[in-house]
């Protein structure tokens, strides 16, 4: 039934680590092999063996416009006749940061980077060059790409396959990155008040995506803002995952946070790889050429991805006065309390969160608001869950510990036949 993904995954394995380009696509966390796309079309996604699934992976995060929109292959086509990479300076650039910049009105400069990876290593270069200090903190179960400084106790595929720390990062770069549980207020305060001088700056995802989703607790966003600003260390909203998702501003906009920098990425680049930190004007003054921080991308600001980013955020600007956010949240919800319910009336434990065009499932007895609580969550169940999803024609993150996403191309047909679905699998576990 899989024959032609298990074939292609064997071919695979043999030439690249795992089989897979990114950890997780290996499927380690449900077991089994890797469905291996063929293509995409709006809400749908099929593999080369002739499945077709409702996708809510949607490429973790990026496609909020579904699979090859033909806004957006235009967009792409047309600048990819005239020329897909120049090393000079675009007009396209501009456009792209000025529509950042109207949309989220914290940043009031920014960099196009490659990918989320970037963006935060960035990030934290600016940080500490900007206060002359060396600390970072960050949070448990929070992913924040791979840079060296930030893959201690990081979410996503590092917490799937339980690798806390990694090899390779040198244990002096590890320990200038404290951490602190998520939505814990009371251990913010106290590290603050012991260590506060000596922070460069905090970096967090204002809703948690790389361990579930999770929301902040009411006063968590806003006590990091104020103990950032009292002891003159920077604030970082990580919104590569909850940028022109959660709202069209972002988190920023939704929970009314004004962060010193942001980090985009995933959305941002309408399904080609971009990236991008911005904010305060006198912080980015600090970047090379203007500044001494240097920090440069052969391919940064590429045209096909600005043509494909730029196209995506006009439309969601467009989309979000006819209410799109509220239609991802509203059907997100749906599909968590389609899923609590059915578990619930089978006796199984289950809680989950709908945030924008974000959800979260979990298997779990009560809201789940921190790594702790995302790793007590029953693994099996999920498996059985993911699996029998599939069978079924929906295909939803591989891991638990993962976020699902909506987009403004699924409709009432998708949810309910998804949600026909995941009574029938959660009846049957
Ligand atoms: C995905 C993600 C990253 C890393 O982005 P890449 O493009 O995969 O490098 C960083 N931070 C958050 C919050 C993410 O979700």
């Amino acid at each position: 039934m899989y024959k032609a993904s298990e074939a292609a995954f064997e071919a695979a394995k043999r030439v690249m680590p795992g089989g897979v380009n990114s950890p997780v696509r290996a499927f380690r966390a449900v077991g089994g092999t890797p469905f291996f796309a063929a293509r995409g079309e709006g809400a749908y996604l099929e593999d080369i063996d002739g499945h077709r699934y409702i996708d809510y992976l949607l490429s973790w995060g990026p496609l909020i416009w579904g699979h090859a929109h033909p806004a957006i292959v235009e967009a792409v086509v047309d600048a990819a006749r005239r020329g897909t990479s120049f090393g000079v300076p675009t007009t396209l650039e501009t456009e792209m940061a000025e529509q950042v910049i109207r949309l989220m009105p914290s940043i009031e400069v920014v960099r196009m980077v490659n990918s989320g990876t970037e963006a935060t290593m960035s990030a934290l270069r600016l940080a500490r060059a900007f206060t002359g200090r060396t600390y970072i903190v960050k949070f448990e179960g929070c992913y924040h790409g791979h840079s060296d400084s930030l893959l201690v106790k990081a979410g996503s595929g590092v917490a799937t396959l339980g690798l806390p720390d990694s090899p390779g990062v040198p244990t002096a770069t590890a320990s200038s990155t404290l951490t602190l549980p998520y939505n814990d207020v009371a251990a913010a305060e106290q590290l603050f008040a012991e260590r506060g001088e000596e922070i460069a700056g905090v970096i967090v995802e204002p809703v948690a995506g790389n361990m579930g989703c999770i929301p902040p607790v009411p006063g968590f966003l806003e006590t990091l803002r104020r103990l950032t600003e009292e002891h003159g260390a920077l604030l970082i909203l990580d919104e590569v995952m909850t940028g022109f998702r959660v709202a069209l501003g972002g988190a920023q906009e939704r929970f009314g946070i004004r962060p010193d920098l942001t980090t985009l990425g995933k959305v941002i680049g309408g399904g080609l790889p971009v990236g991008a930190y911005g904010g305060r004007r006198d912080v980015m003054a600090l970047v090379a050429p203007d500044g001494p921080m240097y920090q440069a991308g052969t391919l940064s600001g590429n045209p096909l991805a600005m043509a494909a980013g730029l196209a995506s955020l006009q439309m969601l600007e467009r989309a979000a006065k006819e209410g799109l956010y509220e239609q991802m949240q509203r059907y997100g919800q749906r599909l968590v309390d389609t899923f609590v319910g059915a578990a619930q009336a089978r006796g199984i434990p289950a809680t989950g969160v709908a945030i924008g065009g974000m959800f979260g499932l979990f298997f779990h007895p009560e809201p789940v608001r921190s790594y702790r609580d995302a790793s007590q969550c029953d693994f099996a169940h999920y498996a059985a869950f993911f699996h029998g999803m599939l069978q079924k024609g929906v295909a939803f993150a591989p891991s638990q510990q993962e976020s699902g996403f909506l987009s403004a191309v699924h409709g009432e047909r998708e949810i309910s036949t998804t949600e026909a679905a995941i009574r029938e699998v959660v009846a049957s576990l």
